[in-house]
């Protein structure tokens, strides 16, 4: 059986990932995919498709002659066109559980450095001024409301980290129960009333038809002024230009981005980047050693036991495939 990986890009070293195809009887083959031609020439044959970014549309997938198992290496799936592949038999999967701890960090992080302007004011020390009020004022963690759109296994790893800081803690996810949000001591909300009631929010749902542009102009007119805005889910959650608007306008004091509406950025006259309240890191939200390496075994993983005739739980159109 063969398994390509079309991202190789993005690791060094495949040993560990080689070693363990070879225990399953796999061939790994390992390329970068160019263009959609390309996608299809590289893995007509392929039983297994590994995907880190590479947009995997209807039109390739129609043209798979064997592949039975497509594994995204990460949470979110929307690069890969999940009905296109339910209809060709296809079981999608995604890793759900290899960096929850780490992605609740760093929205911890630039929640805190917006909080604290320390991305900004160490930018003022560089130019050479030394002024220990310079920028838009801070306020005590413990007066303010955070308000967390989602409330998955990101969310209350965030929402568990926050609490330590004091914040008042509000949530809106209509999908989980009560009592999820009582054990944490989260109020459970509607979406209108967390933009209205929060002074910092941010997002961790994922990206569908339904969640795109979850929080746009609608969201941002209901905002308090001076509140601030963290995604480290996917950029198209929150509409990027209505967010820099509501910059503009006075309403969002600050921002803190894993993600953007189109990555990476190429063009250094971006609007986004004249903003020095708008504090970017470059999708790197789950990076880390043990997270890594997780995520890269567990790929293999659940590629061989789908391969082997098993679903397990990440298989996400599971309940499709069955039918
Ligand atoms: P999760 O599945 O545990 O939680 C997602 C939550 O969103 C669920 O509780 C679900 O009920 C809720 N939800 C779905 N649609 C909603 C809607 N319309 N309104 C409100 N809530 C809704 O996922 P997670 O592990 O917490 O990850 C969340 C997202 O973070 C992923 O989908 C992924 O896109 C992103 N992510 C980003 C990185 C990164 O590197 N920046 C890494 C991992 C995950």
């Amino acid at each position: 059986m063969k398994a390509v990986m079309v991202d190789q890009r993005f690791f060094k070293d495949y040993s560990m990932e080689q070693e363990l195809c070879a225990k399953h009887g796999i061939e790994l083959v390992l390329t970068d995919v160019k263009d959609e031609a390309d996608y299809i020439e590289k893995c007509r044959d392929a039983d297994a498709i590994l995907i880190v970014y590479s947009p995997t549309p209807k039109s390739v997938i129609d043209k798979l002659e064997k592949c039975k198992v497509m594994v995204r290496y990460g949470v979110g799936y929307d690069v890969i066109d999940v009905e296109a592949a339910t209809a060709k038999g296809i079981a999608v999967c995604n890793i759900p559980d290899y960096c929850a701890e780490e992605v609740a960090a760093h929205t911890a992080a630039l929640a805190l450095d917006c909080l604290r302007k320390i991305t900004y004011l160490n930018s003022t020390v560089h130019n050479g001024e030394w002024v220990a009020g310079a920028g838009y004022p801070i306020r005590r963690l413990s007066s303010m409301t955070y308000g967390i759109c989602g409330f998955g296994n990101i969310a209350r790893t965030a929402a568990k980290f926050m609490k330590n800081f004091g914040f008042n803690i509000i949530a809106y996810d209509p999908y989980v129960g009560e009592e999820a949000f009582e054990k944490l001591g989260v109020k459970k909300v509607e979406l209108d009333e967390l933009c209205r009631e929060s002074d910092l929010i941010s997002v961790h749902v994922p990206l569908n038809k339904s969640t795109f542009h979850l929080i746009a102009k609608e969201q941002f007119a209901m905002m308090k002024k001076g509140v601030i805005i963290i995604n480290t889910a996917r950029g198209g959650l929150v509409c990027q230009e209505d967010l820099l608007d509501a910059i503009d306008a006075g309403i969002v004091k600050a921002a803190g981005l894993d993600v953007l509406e189109t990555e990476p950025i190429t063009d250094p006259n971006e609007r986004i980047l004249k903003y020095d309240n708008v504090i970017i890191t470059p999708h790197s939200a789950a990076q880390g050693v043990e997270a890594i390496g997780d995520l890269r075994r567990k790929v293999v993983e659940v590629a061989a036991a789908v391969l082997e005739g098993e679903l397990p739980f990440n298989v996400v159109n599971k309940r499709d495939l069955l039918k």
